[in-house]
């Protein structure tokens, strides 16, 4: 038989550009789908962060990533937009990128079967297949997945741009593009596209209510039998502390004790007590409200005021930074703040933390509690969305599961939260046992790729 061709079309890919989950999936998945047997490539814009000469590289043994070139769009410090905001001409980028992700094909003669799209950056390709090129015979066996990785970014611009998109008035209408008079690329892509998919089964499920559909919970609605929800995986080959070259000291399940190298260590480098029995909370977060920010808030005074230290790593909203600055002096001596992105930090977080805290109010898929669980740090999570699919209530009789979790959001339930996990903190045995536990957890990218490549020849039929 002949291979699945998949072209899997990204604004961010890890190791190329990131600001967020998207990028971890669009650089581990298409991996996995190699080892699966599947002709997966890559396309995304060459950011100024591209370092690689050429229009083209590779990851993994043989995954091509095209670069779409065009320096007065892409060749700029940051993906989306600066500390003005959103940078002006954000439709013209896409549409343009979701042009030549079509012209690319062309040009390197590779007809996919599925074009693999992600969010409203790459939301226009569903729709341009179905206008533009409906009768381009070069794509007449292409099929599209649409997969959201967060319902609240959904390419919102003003009617005025519209023309940009270069379709016809008539599909400004509610139907398709039209919004609340404004253009929404997301309402685009869910309409045209062959499937839709999500990031977790909780996820497919909560954005067709209002609370988490984010108004587009009606559209989704007439295409929910179309409508998938896959957890991501983690890449290991990044991910795992046998191997993070950046740690003070490596480990693994059998050498888990090394784990407290590490946690002594980061104490000693971010001035706090050097002192195992202290438990480490640590945060790895955008600060961004979805991240439930505000509950830990409300209630990051009774956690500093517990014998804890707490290591907050994250940046985001400027509210947040202001309130995380403040808590920093007030504790000085159990708190350490890093108001910026460092990969190199994060790992050393992951690895000294002994819980690890995602209160989030809405969560598609969630990395960070499942890179928690391979460096043994407990993650203390709400119940929602893909932290929801992975992350078990722990039972002290029975040994059974793998974090804390709350399920209202409220701060309270938080905290409580985190109190029950610090005294299963102290029963030594146990929490060891714990620790071994979640490290041997998989989250690998291999179940997902499957369920991808099912998925994939289930559109295909
Ligand atoms: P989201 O995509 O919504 O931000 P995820 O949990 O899916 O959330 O992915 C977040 C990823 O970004 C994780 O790998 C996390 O470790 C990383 N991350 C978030 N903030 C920072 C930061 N300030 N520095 C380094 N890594 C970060």
């Amino acid at each position: 038989m002949e291979k699945l061709k998949v072209l899997f079309a990204s604004s961010e890919v890890v190791p190329f550009a990131k600001t967020g989950g998207l990028a971890d999936v669009a650089g581990s998945l298409p991996i996995a789908l190699e080892k699966q047997g599947v002709d997966a490539r890559v396309i995304m814009p060459r950011y100024a962060s591209v370092k690689e000469r050429g229009n083209e590289a590779k990851i993994g043994k043989n995954v091509k990533v095209y670069f779409v070139k065009n320096d007065e769009y892409f060749k700029r410090s940051e993906l989306y937009g600066d500390k003005f905001g959103d940078y002006k001409d954000n439709l013209d980028r896409f549409v343009f990128f979701s042009r030549q992700i079509l012209e690319r094909c062309k040009a390197e003669d590779f007809h996919p079967d599925i074009i693999h799209c992600n969010d409203w950056q790459t939301a226009l390709v569903p729709t341009y297949l179905n206008t533009l090129y409906k009768y381009d015979t070069f794509f007449s066996s292409t099929r599209t997945l649409f997969t959201i990785h967060n319902m609240a970014y959904q390419g919102l611009f003003a009617r005025e741009e519209y023309p940009k998109i270069g379709l016809d008035w008539a599909l400004f209408n509610m139907n398709y593009f039209e919004f609340y008079d404004k253009v929404n690329l997301m309402k685009g892509g869910i309409v045209y596209s062959d499937a839709i998919g999500t990031v977790s089964p909780t996820y497919a499920k909560e954005i067709l209510t209002p609370e988490f559909g984010c108004g587009l919970e009606g559209v989704l609605k007439n295409r929910e039998n179309s409508l998938y929800g896959i957890i991501n995986g983690v890449d290991y080959d990044l991910w795992d502390p046998a191997t993070d070259d950046k740690l003070y000291k490596k480990y693994s399940q059998k050498t888990f004790e090394d784990k407290y190298v590490n946690k002594a260590q980061l104490q000693k480098d971010l001035g706090l007590k050097v002192d195992s029995d202290i438990p480490v909370i640590g945060i790895v977060s955008r600060l961004a409200d979805q991240k439930g920010l505000d509950l830990l808030a409300d209630i990051i005074d009774s956690i500093l005021n517990m014998k804890v230290q707490f290591v907050l790593l994250g940046t985001g909203d400027n509210k947040y930074h202001v309130l995380f600055e403040k808590i920093a002096k007030k504790y000085p001596r159990n708190s350490s703040i890093h108001i910026k992105f460092d990969a190199i930090l994060a790992q050393r977080i992951y690895a000294a933390s002994d819980l690890f805290l995602i209160p989030s109010r809405y969560e598609p898929c969630g990395l960070g509690q499942m890179i928690s669980f391979k460096y043994g740090a407990i993650p203390v999570v709400r119940q929602t969305g893909g932290l929801k699919d992975t992350v078990k209530e722990y039972d002290l009789q029975t040994g059974k599961g793998n974090g804390f979790t709350f399920v209202e959001p409220r701060s309270r339930d938080f905290l409580a939260a985190i109190k029950k996990a610090l005294l299963m903190y102290n029963e030594k045995e146990a929490w060891a046992k714990l620790v071994r536990n979640v490290m041997g957890l998989d989250f690998s990218w291999e179940n997902s790729a499957k369920e991808y490549v099912k998925l994939y020849k289930k559109i295909l039929k």
